[in-house]
């Protein structure tokens, strides 16, 4: 009992001290499980809130150096429009840096998964779409063959969002005049969206992190590039709840492939 009211009160690195082999020590086995969960889960959080207080502070230290660079400083009126300018593109990530904030909260603190069985032509179609603009401009020409589509079981949003992070990733770490494919495959029972580029190529003990939050390779490269570091783990959040998996294989230097996959519907039984 004195065990329970120390960890209610948030002590969670408590742990109970029982010997034997009765009832009571396999509850206080399993008493102790759960407290370590407990203090994971919250290990977990504060990490978050610090990663993330952090990840604002930077874009907010600069606009205040910025603005008092120019507010002390006798500038000709180009510097201080340069300047302005800088402050607004630290704006711009902050407003990014707080929207996959907000978005990934929100696939974190969904209770039941809302979905809605979809072709996934349409909505992939909807993103190449939507980045051919920015693909022409850093000179990456986007290939797609979206040919072998199926079914699946998931919001239309967290598709669009899932696929828009991954062909803006192959965009953004890819090389000038670097190519994208995108394509609908069907492996077995599963529909798959794969996303390939030539680009930069992820180092393989990287590989295993790019999914963190707040991970990046290259922090000045993904900083320049507006990364946060929060786009995969957004991604890989809103495959699990939707019971699909994502793998990633890379060169570097040659090139990064992602390839999602989930159950297709139209083979599907159990749908419990
Ligand atoms: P960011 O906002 O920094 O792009 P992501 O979570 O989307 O964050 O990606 C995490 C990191 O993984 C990136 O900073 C980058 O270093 C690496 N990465 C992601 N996609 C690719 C890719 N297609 N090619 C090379 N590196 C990539």
């Amino acid at each position: 009992m004195v065990s329970m009211r120390i960890i209610r009160e948030g002590n969670y690195d408590h742990r109970v001290k029982m010997g034997g082999h009765d009832e009571l020590t396999i509850l206080g086995d399993e008493f102790n499980e759960l407290t370590d969960r407990l203090q994971k889960s919250e290990n977990k959080r504060s990490r978050f809130v610090s990663d993330a207080s952090h990840e604002l502070k930077t874009p907010l230290a600069s606009i205040k150096l910025l603005t008092d660079s120019i507010l002390q400083n006798d500038m000709d009126m180009d510097t201080v429009r340069e300047f302005v300018g800088d402050i607004g593109n630290e704006a711009d990530r902050l407003n990014r840096t707080t929207a996959k904030l907000l978005a990934l909260t929100r696939v974190d603190g969904q209770e039941k998964t809302e979905s809605e069985i979809i072709y996934m032509a349409p909505t992939v179609e909807r993103v190449i779409r939507m980045l051919s603009a920015i693909a022409a401009k850093n000179g990456i020409t986007i290939e797609s063959d979206l040919s072998q589509d199926s079914p699946v079981l998931i919001l239309e949003d967290d598709l669009y969002q899932i696929a828009f992070n991954l062909v803006e990733n192959g965009i953004k770490y890819n090389v000038p005049g670097g190519k994208l494919a995108v394509k609908l495959l069907r492996h077995e029972d599963n529909a798959l969206l794969q996303v390939s580029d030539t680009g930069m190529g992820i180092p393989e003990e990287a590989l295993n992190h790019i999914f963190e939050r707040f991970f990046r390779v290259d922090k000045s490269r993904s900083r320049a590039s507006g990364g946060s570091g929060l786009g995969l783990a957004i991604v890989r959040a809103i495959i699990h709840k939707n019971r699909g998996d994502i793998r990633v294989t890379s060169v570097p230097d040659q090139g990064t492939t992602f390839t999602v996959a989930f159950p297709a519907f139209d083979t599907e039984v159990d749908l419990t």
